[in-house]
């Protein structure tokens, strides 16, 4: 398949697709050139359309034929100033995109054969970037829709320290209620109703405060929210939204029946967490939330998190890197937040 020639810009759909999308770096090149540029080259000085110069012994530099300035290939993505190939990145890129519960360093060292374990771990640590803080615009906001709100004590073993929560986090969570179209084979289960997007926050307790300001935060004014009918919500209706308290939420069956699809999330969530992460430390835990946030909104949506993670998405879906790094809640060093 020739990349050229195609109007959209394909995404594979298995492994050996991608081999035969990007079989070098010269392929995953166009791609990015493409991806970038949907109307061709752009001057970011003069602004002029058109293909650029292009200079044999530097890949990746395109030069305006008009003013003659030079613009990298990778400037502003995940890429830029790496001296790794652009194929080990689309590569790794694919990987975390398809992937559902991630991939360890290790794994990945050895399925990109990489001589250093240092190369994967870097690799991973600014892709994972990416997800950190993926999705800022609030969800619902859809009439036919509505937002299911909860929060829930994450993480954290109790060994030997009697009754309790200690150690553990609480977390809200929200999360858009899709219907599928009657008469589909999937809509006879839980009535039909499918997960959204997702909102998850680390929150201090469950004060109205702290509930409420999360709900603001993140769920559109107007949007419909089902929540149990701890008072922790009860001024939701005097901030602009609409407000269904169930009672009883307690009783399993209850929750069940009236709040679904927001119980799955937090079962995905200390499955994926207790699984595939054998548990978070608290001071973690917020990044983890956004690593699950950002795979959960784009599950069916694996080409969009593959542009996201390269930086080449365009518009409100991609990261600025510089952004990403210069945020004083991310330190320098760990594999996450990098404290
Ligand atoms: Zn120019």
């Amino acid at each position: 398949m020739d990349i050229f020639n195609i109007n959209d810009l394909p995404f594979p759909q298995s492994l050996p697709e991608f081999q035969r999308l990007f079989p070098d770096d010269n392929a995953c090149a166009s791609y990015l050139e493409r991806a970038r540029w949907i109307h061709g080259f752009t001057c970011p000085r003069c602004l002029k359309v058109g293909e650029p110069f292009r200079i044999p012994t530097r890949p990746g530099v395109l030069v305006c034929r008009k003013c003659r300035c030079e613009d990298g290939l990778t400037v502003g993505t995940v890429m830029e100033r790496s001296h790794t190939p652009l194929r080990t990145w689309f590569w790794a890129a694919y990987l975390v995109a398809t992937q559902t519960p991630g991939i360890s360093a290790v794994q990945f060292q050895r399925q990109l054969g990489l001589t250093r374990y240092e190369t994967a771990f870097g690799i991973l640590h600014k892709l994972r970037a990416g997800m950190v803080r993926p999705d800022q615009d609030r969800i619902g906001g859809q009439p036919a829709n509505h937002v299911e709100v909860d929060e829930a004590w994450i993480g954290g073993k109790t060994r030997g320290e009697g009754r309790g929560v200690h150690h553990k986090t609480l977390v809200a969570a929200a999360v858009e209620v899709r219907h599928r179209e009657p008469g589909t084979a999937q809509d006879k289960r839980k009535d039909g109703r499918y997960a959204g997007r997702v909102r998850l926050a680390v929150v201090a307790d469950r004060s109205a405060d702290s509930l409420c300001g999360f709900v603001q935060s993140t769920v559109a004014p107007g949007t419909l929210i089902v929540s149990d009918d701890w008072s922790g919500y009860g001024s939701l209706r005097k901030l602009g939204y609409d407000h269904h308290a169930i009672a009883e939420c307690g009783n399993p069956e209850i929750a069940e029946e009236f709040m679904p699809i927001i119980h799955l999330v937090f079962s995905n969530l200390k499955a994926w967490l207790n699984g595939t992460h054998h548990g978070v430390s608290p001071k973690h835990l917020q990044a983890y939330l956004n690593e699950f946030t950002f795979r959960f909104n784009r599950r069916f949506y694996p080409f969009n998190a593959f542009r996201s993670l390269l930086g080449i998405a365009g518009g409100a879906e991609a990261p600025t890197y510089a952004a990403l790094y210069s945020g004083d809640w991310i330190h320098p060093t760990c594999s996450r937040c990098m404290c």
